[in-house]
């Protein structure tokens, strides 16, 4: 069956599986235009609504292709992560959906708020230690101890091609689209996404877009190999973690696929959730906003007549919109 067509590959057949598998628990969701961008642009310009997903993220979609792929036994045994994020959250859903058992393990640094919503899917929550790393030591020490399968944020072929059933149902509303701008961390996302538009179209231009600083996949694209970072604060804390040193699938998949690399400031990120809440009327968080912030920004210089961008959830504190359409009232860095 999952045939491979290259070492560290995934295949097409792989996303299209992909589309039928999570098809119980994901649903499509919508593709709206922007009229002001599409002036910007002087293109159509397509937004992927990928926040209207139930938890608020397309996180959901790699989550649930991986966790149906289990065999009996090991959906039996359960599933651990320990990502506190989006994948968190999906992994936590999924899990509920399928009827398994889902132990999530954080750091004892991780807000209240975010403890309550995994905790509300009805996974259990272990709290360990101070850091990330400690967590995921945990959670391979669950994997020995107790048979839990990890499920990773990014780095797995079915989490990828879960991603990329994005991919699919963008060619099937707009088989024109020549560029797609994605907003990129470890490159799940991007991959998957990036390998369904190329096979459909080689010349399709695929764009990553990441905030300023702890941009760990675009500085390791740079040195030619995975590199570790600090991370800083930013609005597009979704995109924030590193690859992993022992990258297997992304770190690669994203060279061999990427056309550009685009930066967009606080400002600018800032910008697009403002713009997003006022022309589109949805809350999005700052990584869902990469994308037309680049294009607000004028960073996007592309030759394309059908552009589309993934807004990919919506998982923001109400203090954090707050702020930013206060400022784009009182103070605004680009104005529409
Ligand atoms: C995870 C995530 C991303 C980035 O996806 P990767 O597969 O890690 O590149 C972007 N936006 C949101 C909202 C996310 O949760």
């Amino acid at each position: 069956m999952c045939s491979r067509s290259a070492k560290n590959g995934v295949t097409m057949q792989e996303i299209w599986e992909a589309k039928s598998r999570i098809k119980p628990i994901v649903k499509e969701t919508p593709l709206i235009q922007s009229s002001i961008l599409k002036e910007k642009m002087d293109a159509s310009v397509y937004l992927k609504l990928e926040n209207l997903h139930e938890i608020g993220a397309f996180k959901v979609r790699g989550a649930a292709n991986k966790m149906s792929s289990l065999t009996d036994e090991e959906k039996a045994h359960g599933v651990t992560t320990f990502s506190t994020g989006n994948h968190g959250l999906a992994v936590a859903y999924v899990a509920k959906q399928l009827g398994i058992r889902a132990v999530i393990c954080i750091s004892n640094r991780v807000p209240d708020a975010k403890v309550h919503a995994i905790e509300q899917l009805e996974a259990e929550v272990v709290k360990v230690g101070e850091s990330q790393d400690e967590a995921e030591k945990y959670c391979q020490k669950l994997e020995k101890t107790e048979k839990l399968t990890i499920i990773k944020p990014f780095d797995d072929p079915f989490v990828i091609a879960g991603q990329g059933t994005i991919g699919i149902e963008l060619i099937e509303k707009v088989p024109a689209i020549d560029a797609a701008i994605i907003p990129l961390s470890g490159g799940g996302l991007f991959a998957g996404i990036g390998l369904a538009l190329k096979a459909y179209n080689p010349d399709v231009k695929l764009i990553g877009v990441s905030m300023e600083k702890s941009a760990v996949m675009a500085e390791s694209l740079k040195a030619g190999k995975p590199v570790i970072l600090p991370e800083s604060d930013t609005l597009a804390d979704s995109l924030l973690g590193g690859i992993g040193l022992n990258n297997e699938y992304t770190f690669s998949l994203v060279r061999d696929l990427i056309d550009e690399m685009i930066h967009v400031s606080e400002a600018e990120i800032a910008a697009g959730m403002a713009f997003i809440l006022d022309q589109h009327r949805m809350v999005v968080e700052g990584a869902a906003a990469a994308g037309v912030a680049a294009m607000l920004s004028n960073k996007c210089n592309i030759n394309a007549q059908h552009i589309a961008t993934i807004v990919t959830g919506n998982n923001v504190n109400t203090s954090v919109v707050s702020d930013v359409l206060y400022n784009q009232l009182n103070n605004p860095v680009i104005r529409w």
